[in-house]
């Protein structure tokens, strides 16, 4: 495994791995890597020759310098794993190599980008595909890999690669769950043992949400009674809940067959954000 820490070197490397013809899959990352990463990981090695993940924590994306500031960092640990997992290039850009120069342009983000964490954070999917946007000129692969965890970033990264014609496919990779059914994040490790044990009540609050609106009790009931069970945890501090379609990613009330919808959430567990999804579908 190669580890490059300046374009330059990664652009020489990616050279010669082009020239044979490889495909190449691209996992950004923010590093202090989990189960959700190596499944990001893994189905990039299943889909393609040569995988490079990148490791980069991106000042551009962080509404909040203390979330910023205490962003886990485990560099050393991140590489051995990438190893284990036979990942061909790491790219571990400094700030200087990413931004060389103050971004000069920024990104005007439609509806998709003003809901949920685009209200919530501001400014922080500006800082999300300016990042991606460098990655994806730097690395060039044919795939790259993102997790259903952050669906909507997903989803504007998807029409950030559309609309400015990056040749990229943009792949969805399932949420990977430790076994309190919490979604691996790198967050996770700041929480302490009570907020660890409660903040498994976000995915069991959707579980039951995603039930109800099976079976037709309207997005209006549904979310005043997850609202209520997560009172039960003191260390659970709801942001928002929305019900989406995953397919436009608009808010919506109410369910129709033969159609995909996310039921998304954020609430704080003590003072450590986390955010969560469930994907359904509704057949009658
Ligand atoms: P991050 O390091 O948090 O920026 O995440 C890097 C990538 O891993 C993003 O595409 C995330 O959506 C994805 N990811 C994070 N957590 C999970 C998870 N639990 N399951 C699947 N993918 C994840």
């Amino acid at each position: 495994m190669e580890v490059c820490y300046t374009t330059t070197d990664l652009i020489t490397d990616l050279q010669q791995v082009r020239s044979k013809h490889s495909s190449i899959g691209l996992v950004p990352t923010m590093g202090a890597l989990h189960e959700g990463h190596f499944a990001l990981i893994r189905e990039s090695k299943r889909d393609n020759e040569f995988t490079v993940c990148s490791i980069y924590v991106n000042p551009t994306q962080f509404n909040d310098r203390d979330d910023f500031n205490k962003y886990p960092k485990s560099l050393e640990k991140d590489l051995k794993i990438l190893d284990s997992l036979s990942c061909d290039i790491v790219f571990c850009p400094s700030d200087e190599e990413m931004y060389p120069v103050k971004p000069r342009v920024g990104f005007t983000l439609g509806t998709v980008g003003d809901i949920m964490e685009g209200k919530y954070r501001p400014g922080h999917f500006n800082g999300v595909l300016l990042a991606v946007s460098k990655l994806l000129n730097k690395v060039q692969p044919d795939i790259a890999y993102f997790g259903q965890k952050d669906l909507q970033q997903y989803m504007l990264i998807r029409y950030l690669a559309e609309d400015l014609s990056f040749p990229v496919k943009i792949k969805r990779v399932e949420t990977v769950r430790e076994e309190s059914g919490l979604a691996f994040s790198s967050r996770n490790r700041r929480l302490s043992g009570k907020a660890l044990r409660e903040a498994s009540n976000l995915y069991k609050g959707l579980l039951k949400g995603k039930e109800k609106l099976s079976n037709e009790v309207p997005f209006t009931e549904v979310k005043p009674l997850i609202e209520n069970y997560l009172c039960n945890f003191a260390s659970i501090k709801l942001e928002y809940l929305e019900l989406v379609e995953t397919d436009n990613f608009q808010v919506v009330n109410d369910v129709e067959s033969d159609r995909e919808y996310a039921l998304c959430i954020a609430a704080y567990v003590d003072d450590i954000r986390l955010i969560d999804n469930v994907i359904f579908e509704v057949d009658r």
